[in-house]
């Protein structure tokens, strides 16, 4: 299978080409098209998988068709949440590598560091972002933050986000995305933990593993 199977569209093509991707890897080629379709979907992948372009390419092929021919102002339309701050900010590399030939912003926002300068990007306006649950929770609290536009929200190593203690932020991050919205779980192992929060907040999701 290639990627243009996985009808990608073209600005996104060029940036999979361009990223040494010949094809797409497993959990891409089971993944995509359920994101694609606006599916809730719990995938159990370990990283290295290429887990990361199975949710951030179809993602990006989602706003970027929806936003021709729109001028409005920018709003959060994906949200990502990472447990820590590494992945975030590794995430957000693969987002901005991705999305070279569309005009979609994205940035990282995580504890830990200086909260300003987060300020600053987030109110210049971005269309995705990719954030740690407590600081994503101050800067909402701070109201910088809208995450009434939320489409898709991805939840990554959701078993290690529960191990850090994070039930109650994510449950609360979930809430407050008051838009209807996809959830995507990835999680390294799907723990009873795990399968209890997807009951709770994911919709009738298809499974994919590898
Ligand atoms: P991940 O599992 O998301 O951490 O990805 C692991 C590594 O695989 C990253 O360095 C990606 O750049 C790379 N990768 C992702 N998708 C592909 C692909 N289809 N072909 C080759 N490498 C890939």
């Amino acid at each position: 299978m290639s990627f243009k199977d996985l009808q990608l569209n073209r600005p996104i093509l060029r940036a999979v080409a361009e990223a040494g991707y010949d094809n797409p890897t497993l959990v891409q080629e089971k993944t995509i098209p359920f994101v694609l379709a606006k599916k809730d979907v719990i995938v159990s992948a370990q990283t290295g998988t290429g887990k990361t372009a199975a949710f951030a390419l179809p993602i990006l092929q989602q706003l970027f068709d929806k936003q021709e021919g729109s001028k409005k102002g920018k709003k959060i339309r994906a949200l990502i949440i990472s447990p820590t701050r590494e992945l975030a900010i590794q995430i957000n590399e693969n987002f901005k590598k991705y999305s070279t030939y569309t005009n979609l912003r994205t940035t990282v926002v995580f504890g830990g560091a200086s909260i300003e300068p987060q300020i600053d990007v987030l109110k210049k306006g971005v269309d995705i972002l990719i954030a740690t649950p407590g600081r994503l929770l101050d800067l909402h609290k701070q109201d910088i933050i809208n995450l009434d536009y939320i489409e898709t929200l991805v939840l990554d190593e959701a078993d290690l986000m529960l191990d850090m203690g994070f039930i109650d932020d994510v449950k609360k991050i979930e809430r407050l995305c008051t838009n209807e919205k996809q959830i995507l779980l990835f999680s390294a192992t799907i723990p009873f933990k795990v399968e209890q929060l997807a009951n709770t907040i994911l919709n009738t999701p298809e499974r994919v593993e590898v």
